[in-house]
């Protein structure tokens, strides 16, 4: 089944998505990490999206659906999982165009609830490995040595927009443009609510019981 998950930053799209990809054979297509990885490699996009990413902003949806067309271009043919796209009503249309033309059918559209204290808590504690992506939290889910990462002894840093001061524009940008996706799949029939509270593995079973 196609899916994508989608919710506020921090509410844990990202972890689920790779809990879903150890368990199924999945393509996993996440908008943040595509622009995170043009920024790196320094490419136009990544110029481009570095504007937006550094102030917690959305990139503008002519950039973030163009590069979904690309890379539904050149897609595996496995069942996807989208996570963090799409964040807008226009997106949503726009996907809802794509797929159609492509005979894609998108099955559910998972939404993680978390409240926002705990995403403040899940945001600033919030490690990533800066080599391979793996991510932790500096309570709930430390590495074993500081500041290395346990999987492939890379950098572990923070995030620039989980500073405290980019976090708040990233919260207010998805009340008002990401969280109306909520009324567009629940018209949709696509919509499940997930309770995204507890442990990752919680939350995995809610998603899994709705998937099966
Ligand atoms: P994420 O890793 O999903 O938290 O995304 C990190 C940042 O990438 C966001 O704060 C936005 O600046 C940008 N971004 C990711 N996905 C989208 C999207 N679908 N639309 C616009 N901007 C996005």
């Amino acid at each position: 089944m196609n899916i994508l998950l989608f919710g506020a930053p921090g509410s844990g799209k990202g972890t689920q998505s790779a809990i879903l990809l150890q368990r199924l054979s999945m393509e996993h297509i996440s908008t943040g990490d595509l622009f995170r990885e043009a920024v790196r490699a320094g490419t136009p996009l990544g110029s481009e999206a570095k504007r937006f990413l550094d102030k917690g902003e959305l990139v503008p949806d002519s950039i973030t659906i163009g590069l979904i067309e690309q890379v539904f271009l050149k897609r595996s043919g496995k069942d996807f999982i989208l996570d963090g796209f799409p964040r807008t009503v226009g997106q949503a249309e726009a996907l809802e165009v794509l797929l159609k033309r492509m005979s894609l059918p998108l099955g559910r559209a998972f939404f993680l609830e978390v409240p926002e204290h705990l995403l403040m808590e899940r945001l600033t504690g919030r490690r990533v490995c800066s080599s391979c992506g793996a991510v932790y939290h500096v309570s709930s889910s430390p590495s074993r040595r500081e500041g290395i990462c346990d999987r492939c002894g890379g950098a572990v840093v923070q995030r620039p927009d989980d500073r405290a001061e980019v976090i708040a524009e990233r919260l207010r940008a998805y009340a008002e443009k990401t969280a109306p996706l909520r009324e567009y799949y629940r018209a949709a029939g696509k919509l499940v609510m997930v309770d995204g509270t507890g442990s990752a593995a919680d939350v995995f079973e809610r998603i899994q019981a709705a998937i099966t």
